[in-house]
């Protein structure tokens, strides 16, 4: 009730939530005591979340802040979703977001605007934007989000939060809306490092729905809650460095952050991702594509909203779609159809995905050397609403650094390490070898 009241308090300032679950939130707090006073409880057992709009909720519209979809009632919940409900937690509501996960400022959601609770004239990042504001705002206690190229991390670093994106393949994407399904992974988005570890060992483990699941087992990641970390190896991107547009005030509290961890006993490392200047491109062409393909299902039939105006069934499918989707939605649709279209796949896409593999050899051999590898999570801090709305291009750049986790696979998490002059959150990020969440776990806790 106390989180339900705060978040109905806040939500015309911050503009968090899409749908706020009242009754189902109740109701599944009364079952949490119930549980409780049977003797059975989890760590999560009536702890209440919000979750991304983008995740199935049977009964609970999941709009995935488009248009296209604004009456959709999925008939399931998503994997995670089952999880967190076996677990005991209770779900607040539906979260803002950019338009299908595209974008990094929360401004593509065709529903409302959400504001950085550190300073309201501000973007929270995104595209998990409502995620991190509803959690900084403490209306509610964390969060699900999901991350295709930096949409947990970004948002988590300028709202002064801890999010992860697992390894691709650590949790189920069954239910989650497709973006592009060869980089999406959904992750928490958290207070601090324990809940993030807490949530982790809730959404985690193999599901025979999610063909890109991996059946590994899971570990116990409150393990890794230890202050230890005398010996580990971080390795230092120098190309990272080299990026323009990195503000001197994010380069300051990141090296202020590698000194930290040498003075808790870590060791520097120089590595090289040498190919990092070709990753926006890379990524750019390959989203697209996924989501031209991935978004293609959209078309008034069998989802969402029909333009009922149109009598011939091309015409229909035009206008639903043209209605249906905003723009950046369309700019994607149109860049991946052309990316994938005969004649030119091999020149964009089928390049793209060339330089996708020496990416993760990269890090592959990066990882021989170093442990974690530490970098900037966005290159500047949450800058104002509206400020870069007609650049794509310019947003698109400032992905620079979350990118090639999520076309190598590998996990990646940020956690608060300072602040602007403004009193902005500046986050750090810890990246990791596949499936080695419990190490950046542990740097993390020992770090915060
Ligand atoms: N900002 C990136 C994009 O617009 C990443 C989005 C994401 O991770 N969902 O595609």
């Amino acid at each position: 009730r106390s989180v339900l009241e705060r978040i109905h308090l806040l939500e015309d300032k911050i503009g968090a939530y899409i749908t706020i679950a009242d009754e189902i939130a109740l109701e599944q707090a009364k079952a949490a005591d119930d549980s409780i006073s049977r003797g059975n409880m989890t760590p999560l057992t009536g702890i209440p979340l919000s979750i991304k709009d983008l995740m199935c909720t049977k009964g609970l519209k999941t709009t995935c802040a488009s248009k296209i979809l604004e009456n959709f009632v999925p008939p399931y919940d998503a994997f995670v979703i089952q999880k967190l409900k076996q677990a005991g937690a209770v779900i607040t509501g539906k979260v803002n977001m950019d338009e299908f996960a595209m974008g990094s400022t929360t401004e593509n959601s065709s529903i409302k605007t959400t504001r950085n609770p550190w300073d309201l004239t501000r973007i929270p990042g995104g595209s998990s934007g409502g995620s991190a504001a509803s959690v900084a705002a403490d209306m509610c206690l964390g969060s699900l989000g999901s991350d295709t190229g930096g949409s947990i991390r970004q948002p988590a670093s300028h709202c002064g939060i801890v999010g992860m994106k697992p390894t691709y393949g650590r949790v189920s994407r069954f239910g989650l809306v497709a973006f592009a399904s060869s980089l999406d992974q959904i992750g928490p988005l958290t207070k601090d490092v324990t809940d993030c570890a807490l949530l982790m060992n809730a959404i985690s483990g193999y599901d025979k729905n999610d063909s890109t699941s991996v059946p590994k087992e899971v570990p116990d990641y409150t393990k890794s809650l230890q202050k230890d970390i005398t010996g580990l190896k971080i390795g230092i991107p120098k190309e990272y460095y080299e990026v323009k547009g990195l503000d001197p005030e994010v380069e300051k509290a990141v090296a202020g952050a590698v000194k930290k961890f040498e003075e808790m006993g870590a060791r520097c490392v120089d590595v090289s991702l040498a190919h990092s200047k070709h990753v926006v491109a890379a990524y750019y062409v390959i989203a697209p594509s996924e989501a031209s393909s991935n978004l293609a299902r959209y078309e008034g039939v069998r989802y969402g909203v029909r333009d009922m105006e149109k009598e011939e069934i091309l015409e229909m499918y035009r206008s639903t779609r043209s209605k249906g989707f905003g723009p950046e939605v369309q700019r994607r649709i149109i860049l991946g159809t052309y990316a994938l279209s005969a004649g030119y796949y091999d020149a964009y896409y089928g390049k793209a995905s060339q330089i996708r593999t020496l990416i993760m050899e990269d890090f592959k051999n990066a990882f021989e050397s170093c442990d974690i590898i530490l970098s900037p999570v966005a290159p500047t801090p949450a800058f104002t609403i509206g400020e870069n709305t007609d650049d794509p291009l310019t947003l698109y750049l400032s992905d620079i650094f979350t990118l090639s986790a999520n076309l190598a696979g590998i996990p990646g998490m940020s956690v608060p390490c300072g602040f602007s002059k403004n009193g902005l959150p500046i986050g750090l990020q810890i990246m990791g070898n596949h499936f080695n969440e419990e190490l950046m776990l542990k740097a993390a806790f020992s770090f915060e």
